[in-house]
């Protein structure tokens, strides 16, 4: 299995997930353009580690997914792809009732709307080339809930409603969409929300890792920014070309409880 030859955009790409993911797509052969919306020099030299770590072409672009113009300008500058990754996101954590507009506004654009964004720029290529792998990083709560994420819960339900209507205007052009949805994977988006969640239920930090994350995952593990790589990968080979508009969970069997 090589994807050699492909190139693939991941938004949110300088840390976590989407680096991971965007290792895993070098690792199988395929170009890859980083993503994130600042441009410093170590934002370009992950991109240059990858390169040299794996023999493939890859660039960083700097972009900022909150806004619609930078969206579809990064997909212009990349001349287009074979792979699309919205992995983009940002969290917080607060009661709705203290929940600030300005996060609302911020956690749906970068979260929610840059998918929808970035996919419209994309589809025209694929569909010319008859081939293209549109994998969007939804969420445990992509479908399910809990308490004091409104925007977050809402926004990554939007982004499995988008990946099916995705999937379901692509089918039969040799173009496949779905999200994948990660249980709790440290991270530093989950590092970053750590805090909040100890203010937000009243426990020290082992308690809410014991008794709010890791609580929801059987497996009583965290997933790794590897394993979201290989299942990305998996969803852009041909034992995958008939999987579209699904959702497969990465979350030790959260959503199976
Ligand atoms: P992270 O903070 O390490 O990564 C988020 C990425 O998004 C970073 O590269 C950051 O620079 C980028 N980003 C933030 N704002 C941006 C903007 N305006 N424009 C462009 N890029 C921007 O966190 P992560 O955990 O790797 O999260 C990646 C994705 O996985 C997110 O969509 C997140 O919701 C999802 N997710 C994470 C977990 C988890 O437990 N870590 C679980 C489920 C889903």
């Amino acid at each position: 299995m090589t994807l050699a030859g492909k190139t693939a955009v991941i938004t949110g790409s300088n840390s976590g997930i989407g680096l991971g993911i965007a290792r895993e797509l070098a690792r199988t052969g395929a170009d890859v353009i980083l993503n994130s919306f600042t441009d410093s020099d170590e934002d370009h030299q992950i991109a240059r580690d990858v390169a040299a770590e794996f023999g493939v072409s890859a660039r960083y672009v700097s972009a900022d997914m909150s806004k619609p113009d930078q969206c579809r300008a990064l997909i212009e500058k990349a001349g287009g792809c074979d792979i699309l990754v919205n992995n983009a996101g940002i969290q917080h954590v607060a009661p709705i009732d203290e929940f600030p507009t300005e996060k609302w506004d911020a956690i749906i654009a970068i979260n929610l709307s840059s998918a929808f964004h970035t996919t419209a720029a994309a589809l025209p290529g694929m569909r010319k080339a008859g081939w293209g792998r549109v994998v969007n990083i939804a969420s445990a709560h992509g479908l399910t809930a809990s308490p004091y994420k409104s925007a977050y819960i809402a926004a990554k339900h939007g982004v499995v409603g988008l990946s099916k209507t995705t999937a379901l205007e692509t089918a039969g052009q040799g173009i496949t969409c779905n999200a994948i949805c990660p249980g709790y994977v440290l991270t530093p988006l989950v590092e970053a929300q750590i805090p909040d969640q100890m203010k937000a239920h009243d426990m020290d930090r082992d308690t809410v890792v014991r008794e709010v994350m890791l609580a929801r995952q059987p497996s009583k593990e965290f997933a790794t920014v590897e394993q979201l790589g290989g299942t990305t990968v998996f969803l852009c080979s041909p034992a995958a070309d008939q999987i579209t508009g699904t959702t497969i969970s990465v979350d030790g069997g959260w959503t199976a409880l």
